[in-house]
This record gives C-alpha cells, sequence and structure tokens, in this order.
C-alpha cells in the first residue's frame, strides 16, 4: 500500500481540520489547501484553510478556558503531559510516518524527532509541580517581599515546517505545565502532524479550549488579526529571521510578550589539536542531521590549515558515501528538502561559490527526476566573504575555509548577524573555555555536533532572536511575576 492511502489510517479524515474548543470543523468558509510530497510533488492531503475568522473562534476559545486552566492543579497538568508523552512513545512509528511524508526527512530521522519532541512533554511533565516564587525580608527589615508566578494568558504558537512535532512540543509542553491556552498555527508545508498532536493531547485529557490548531495557507492574516487584540498575551515563533522581525513590530501595539527562535549561520570550528575523526563524526550529525535544514546545523566549516586537506578528505568520503532517495524507502540516508525553492536557493549559492573560487570534493549537482532532491555536497576553498558563507544554507553541503591561528578563527566565527549555535573541535581544555566565552552564540557544542536536548536552554542571541525552549529556562517564558508587598511590624 503506498504512503499516500496508509495516511487514511494514520490520521482519520475528521482531523484534517481545524480543531479548536474541543471539536474538529471545517474552515468557516469552507477553504481547503493541499499538502505535497517532497519526494514527487505529487499531493498526499488536503486540510482546512482557515482564515482570519476562524483563528479568532479559536482565541475566544483560548480565552475562555483560560481562567480555569490556570487554576487547575499543577499535578494534574504534568499529569496530562505525561500521558500525551506515553501516547506519542507507544505511536512514534505512525507519527514517524507522518512526519516523513510531509516533510521528507527518512524514517528514522523522523523517529528521533518524535522521541526528541515527547522528551519536552516528560521534562515539563516534571516542571509543572516546581514552580515557585519566593519570600524574603526587604533588606531594610519590616516588610516581608513574596513573588508569585502566574501563567501569561492565551498564546499564540507559529512553527516551522522543518521539525513539525519536536518545534510544537518544546512550546506546548512548558505552556500547558504553565498553565497558558494556545492557539497553534502549524507551517502550511507540514500540518499533518500538529493535527495528529490535536488528536494525542485530546486522548491525554486536555480539556476543550486549552489546546487550538488553526491551519492555513495564509499565516500573514492570521496572526496579525490575532496579534492585533488584547486577550492575546504571549507569541512563541519559530522561523526565519525576517519574518521574526515582522513579528515583534507586530507586537508593539499590545505588547505581548515574544520569544523568537530564528535562524542560524553556525560556525564548525576544527582546530589543529582535534580529534580529525571524531571532528568528522561530529559534523555529519552537525551537517546532516535533518539534511541540512536545522536550525543549528553546521554552516561554516573553518577548519586549521593544518588538518584541513584530511578533514576534507575524510568529510567528502562520508558525505559522497550517503544514499538519496524518498525518505519512507529502505537504505535511504538523506531525504529530499522541502520543496523546488529550497534546492534553487541551495544550487544557487554552489554555483557561486565554484565562480568564487571554491573546489567541488563531493556533490553539486542537481539530479535529473522528480522530486526536491539535492545531493549532500562538500567544497574546499571557500572564501570567507562568499556568499554561502553569509547565508543561512538551510541544505546539505558543507563549504569549507582554512584558519591560521585561534583569534582569527574566533573572529570570523563571530562575522555573522546571527548567534544560535557554535561547535568546536580541540583537545585543549584552556581552549574549550576561552572559546565558550569568546563566542557570540546561545549555544557551543564541544567536541559534539549535536546540542539540542529537551533538558537545556536553546536558544540564540543577535539575529538568532531571545527566549530559551526546554531547560530550568523554558517554562519561564510562560509565566509572568506578581510581587506581593506585605508589611510585617
Ligand atoms: P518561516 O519564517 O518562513 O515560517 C515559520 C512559520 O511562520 C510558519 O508557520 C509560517 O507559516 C509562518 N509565517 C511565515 N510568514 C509569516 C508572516 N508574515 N506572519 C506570520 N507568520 C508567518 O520559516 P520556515 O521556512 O518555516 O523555517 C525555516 C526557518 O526557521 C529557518 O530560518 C530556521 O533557521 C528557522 N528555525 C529556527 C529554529 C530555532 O529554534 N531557532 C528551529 C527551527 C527552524
Amino acid at each position: 500500500m503506498s504512503d499516500h492511502l496508509r495516511l487514511n489510517e494514520l490520521l482519520p479524515d475528521k482531523q484534517r481540520n481545524l480543531y479548536i474548543d474541543g471539536g474538529w470543523h471545517e474552515a468557516n468558509g469552507g477553504e481547503r489547501f493541499v499538502v505535497l510530497d517532497p519526494a514527487d510533488g505529487s499531493v498526499i492531503t488536503d486540510v482546512a484553510d482557515g482564515s482570519a475568522d476562524d483563528a479568532m473562534d479559536a482565541l475566544d476559545a483560548a480565552a475562555a478556558a483560560q481562567p480555569a486552566w490556570a487554576r487547575t492543579a499543577p499535578r494534574e497538568r504534568g499529569e496530562i503531559l505525561r500521558r500525551a508523552f506515553e501516547l506519542i512513545t507507544e505511536r512514534a512509528d505512525s507519527l514517524a510516518r507522518i512526519i516523513s511524508l510531509e516533510m521528507g526527512k527518512t524514517l528514522a530521522e523522523a523517529k528521533g524527532e518524535v522521541t526528541y519532541g515527547a522528551e519536552f512533554f516528560r521534562w515539563f511533565s516534571e516542571e509543572a509541580v516546581r514552580i515557585h516564587g519566593r519570600w524574603m525580608q526587604a533588606p531594610a527589615g519590616g516588610s516581608r517581599l513574596l513573588t508569585i508566578r502566574k501563567p501569561v494568558g492565551p498564546c499564540l504558537f507559529l512553527t516551522p515546517w522543518n521539525f513539525p512535532i519536536a518545534m510544537g512540543t518544546r512550546k506546548i509542553g512548558p505552556a500547558v505545565a504553565a498553565g497558558c491556552t494556545m492557539v497553534i498555527k502549524p507551517a502550511e508545508l507540514t500540518p499533518l502532524t500538529m493535527l495528529a498532536l490535536a488528536g494525542i493531547m485530546e486522548e491525554a485529557g486536555l480539556p476543550a479550549g486549552v489546546l487550538n490548531v488553526v491551519t492555513t495557507s495564509n499565516s500573514a492574516a492570521l496572526s496579525k488579526a490575532l496579534m492585533a487584540d488584547d486577550r492575546l498575551r504571549k507569541v512563541s515563533f519559530t522561523g526565519s529571521t525576517p519574518v521574526g522581525k515582522v513579528l515583534v513590530r507586530q507586537s508593539a501595539d499590545q505588547l505581548q510578550r515574544m520569544s523568537m527562535e530564528l535562524g542560524g549561520n553556525a560556525p564548525f570550528l576544527v582546530f589543529e589539536d582535534a580529534d580529525v575523526d571524531a571532528a568528522v563524526d561530529g559534523a555529519m550529525v552537525a551537517k546532516m542531521r535533518n539534511m541540512g535544514e536545522a536550525c543549528t546545523a553546521a554552516n561554516r566549516f573553518l577548519v586549521h590549515e593544518a588538518v584541513a586537506a584530511e578533514f576534507a578528505e575524510k568529510l567528502g568520503a562520508r558525505m559522497g558515501a550517503l544514499t538519496v532517495g524518498r525518505g519512507q524507502d529502505e537504505g535511504v540516508d538523506v531525504g529530499p528538502l522541502i520543496n523546488p525553492d529550497a534546492v534553487e536557493s541551495i544550487s544557487g549559492l554552489v554555483t557561486d561559490a565554484v565562480h568564487d573560487g571554491a573546489t567541488v570534493v563531493t556533490g553539486g549537482t542537481v539530479p535529473d527526476g522528480p522530486g526536491n532532491f539535492y545531493p549532500p555536497t562538500v567544497l574546499t576553498g571557500v572564501p570567507a566573504d562568499s556568499q554561502i558563507n553569509q547565508e543561512e544554507i538551510f541544505g546539505p553541503v558543507a563549504p569549507i575555509t582554512t584558519f591560521t591561528t585561534e583569534d582569527e578563527a574566533v573572529e570570523r566565527a563571530n562575522a555573522t548577524e546571527y548567534g544560535l549555535t557554535s561547535y568546536v573541535f580541540t583537545r585543549d581544555l584552556a581552549r574549550t573555555v576561552r572559546l565558550a566565552e569568546s563566542l557570540d552564540f546561545g549555544m557551543v557544542g564541544i567536541n559534539t555536533g549535536l546540542v539540542s536536548n529537551p533538558a537545556a536552554p536553546f536558544g540564540g542571541v543577535k539575529a538568532s532572536g531571545f527566549g530559551r525552549e526546554g531547560g530550568f529556562e523554558g517554562i519561564d517564558e510562560y509565566l509572568d511575576t506578581t510581587y506581593v508587598a506585605i508589611p510585617a511590624g
């Protein structure tokens, strides 16, 4: 049976609609939009195309549910998340199949995302019962100072297509734990996973109105209408920096609290004292997780001139040996990119780099035939000012540039408007401390190509945004502090 047909078993027809106030509804205007298979461009299915009007129905439901939800016992909120964690884990194979189908990544990668995404629910189920304020005596004596943490209120979540479940759960988890209600607008390219997740949240016992999902092909109209309403108190966005800037400007009128998880341009530094084989292993993860379509993806490989040739040769051999194909097929390592625009943009950056003097070690040519495929590619001799070193590539291309001194490496690594993730490979302990302190990034991976962990604060600085998701910090984004002054004799 083809995977398109199998979708009927994975996501019932009624769930290809808007989920508002605990029920599945068609869009008010009856419109629908199609979801395409990135492996061949065919139509997988269609879903309701929500309008600003539908979004307001969702906000009505979220605002109505907010007071009772805020009063729900923390343990109860935590146990709903725990049940959802267990349901996701039980259904990991089905969810992975939906992710792979609509987004393109391999089933193994999709399963990895499901595990990662579910962990946010387990982590925040444990944090729901650890929300506390403080009690202290004023420095001058006399009064006592008490702080109370309260949920910020109804939230809007805008999520990207690259991790259809995990970019949702890392917002939903802390919001549910904190006692916030929400309207979620998944990416129009991958709406199916979030609809499946909404069904799971309902089964886990989440009350009607706490979580609402509005799929739409017109995200801008929907978010504009919602953000003009003063009942909406918070927006959490994961996506590109230009859209993030639009949303921050839009938040000014109602002064909504904002969390911005935006783009990256991660440097991957390999020093002369590094274990080159370990650096190549790390590079394979940092570059090829999600086919390079990750905000954490290593974007600029800065390698010390003494080990650059060895690193490039070994990375080229590993990248060149990967099998590209449909994500649901056996033996495939690298799925298609999300759409034809992605292939065009990446191949443009590679052509440009070659024009600037780069050498292609492996890959670099768009294959014939249907689907949004691009081969794993390694380039050497890429000038620092080549466009490929300035932009987020968001694909399976590793451009390598050499450096001579540590100061030069740090200066070049920091020479970007972005500040999300950075990677360092060295055996020198003192150097790891110096670099952790001098790299202007929200995250630094030392001798590892993977920094994401639900128990750690994920987030960036500069054009990569602000706010943290995961870790102890993650729940703070969903809590306000009330200070109470109490005179005490
Ligand atoms: P995008 O900015 O195009 O879209 C993100 C979301 O915003 C989608 O739901 C989209 O429908 C919506 N959107 C688009 N235009 C909008 C508008 N004008 N108003 C309101 N909503 C709008 O990004 P994308 O292409 O889906 O995702 C890729 C980007 O996301 C990359 O830049 C990547 O680095 C970034 N990303 C960041 C993180 C992180 O945690 N920092 C994680 C994953 C992806």
